[in-house]
């Protein structure tokens, strides 16, 4: 028999680490357009997962090291692999018992309101039929985390869990089993330490202005964010302060922006909630044991440092790194299959 334990087990299994259950009712009062319940009508239920991002993947930005791990296993991967992985498994253990279930991932791309900026998109899509939304609907990940009972949404607009802090991602099922739902989070993670918003590197979140919203009959407020702050923030600050890479930074796919580390609203905030000794997922080491990096000034002229200079004097190899550019702008796999030699100093 398909019970709320026995979905929750079985996404557990599959590498969920929280989930948390919601009666579609709860979407009452919605705006149209963001309504999961023009998804899917007959949906009773929606089953929301939340994935950790490991602390482990902020510590090479923390450190100032290692750039690739936060954004591709603390942030693509959650989204686009480890989430739909338990969706495909969850879906059809569902089905399996009768039940049509609609898979949603983190992924950006279709909506008619723009997730970033929050408005709405003229000329992209049209409804189908006058009395419907126009597509695609965007969820709020964050409002049905908290309808599903997971935690809150803490003054950063991130969402905080009792036994992450901000450190999860979430992927979502709607379905039409109808399944013992969870109670609200009634607790209080965040305490407005306003932490979040001194160490934002661009400054989007406001510390005066705030967002309020009711959902399920509780109200909700947020600082306010500047959504485009966060964007550049994220790539490493207005004026690269927190990017430490001279030529752009390798953007194989969309998540490798992201080379702040978030280092407001989660890394921050993460420490602040640690210290206070109130997140579940406790660590034998503090996140944080010293003074993080100063701010990077760009204006500055580069020069390279003694112990590379020693090193290149020694092995007689020099390069630029307009030498690395090129080679990626160069058509490697073009015409007759030619391949177009690296520079020596780069092949590994
Ligand atoms: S840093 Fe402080 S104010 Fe900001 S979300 Fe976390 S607990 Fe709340
Ligand atoms: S991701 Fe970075 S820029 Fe955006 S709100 Fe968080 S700390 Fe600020």
């Amino acid at each position: 028999m398909l019970t709320a334990e026995t979905v929750k087990r079985f996404a557990r299994e599959k590498g969920a680490d929280l989930v948390g259950i919601a009666p579609m009712s709860r979407w009452e009062g919605a705006p149209k357009q963001m309504d999961p319940r023009y998804i899917m009508p007959r949906a009773k239920s929606m089953i929301v997962l939340a994935f950790r991002i490991s602390r482990g993947d902020l510590r090479g930005i923390e450190e100032g090291t290692l750039y690739t791990t936060y954004s591709s296993m603390g942030y693509a991967a959650l989204n686009q692999i480890l989430g739909p992985m338990v969706l495909w498994q969850l879906s059809h253990f569902i089905e399996d018992h009768g039940y049509e279930t609609v898979s949603m991932l983190n992924a950006n791309g279709g909506e008619a309101i723009n997730p970033v900026t929050g408005n709405f998109r003229k000329n992209w899509s049209v409804p189908v039929t006058e009395d419907r939304p126009y597509p695609d609907v965007l969820v709020h990940f964050r409002l049905a985390a908290y309808l599903a009972g997971l935690g809150e949404i803490g003054y950063s607009k991130v969402f905080l869990t009792p036994e992450f802090g901000p450190r999860q991602r979430f992927a979502l099922a709607l379905t039409e089993a109808e399944l013992e739902p969870d109670p609200i989070f009634e607790g209080k993670i965040c305490d407005r330490c306003m932490l979040c918003a001194k160490h934002c590197s661009t400054g989007a979140i406001s510390t005066t202005e705030t967002v309020k919203t009711t959902v399920a009959g509780h109200e909700l407020e947020w600082g306010k964010l500047n959504p485009l702050a966060c964007e550049k923030g994220i790539q490493g600050g207005f004026n690269g302060e927190r990017n430490p890479f001279l030529q752009e930074y390798p953007r194989r796919y969309g998540y490798g922006r992201s080379i702040e580390g978030a280092c407001g609203c989660i890394r921050a905030c993460m420490e602040h909630l640690e210290k206070k000794g109130i997140l579940k997922n406790q660590f034998k080491t503090p996140f944080r044991e010293k003074k993080n990096w100063p701010d990077l000034d760009h204006s500055q002229p580069r020069t390279l440092t003694p112990d590379i200079v020693e090193n290149y004097e020694k092995t007689g190899k020099i390069e630029d790194a307009e030498a690395y550019i090129t080679y990626n702008k160069v058509d490697n796999f073009g015409t007759a299959g030619k391949k177009a030699a690296p520079p020596n100093d780069l092949i590994d």
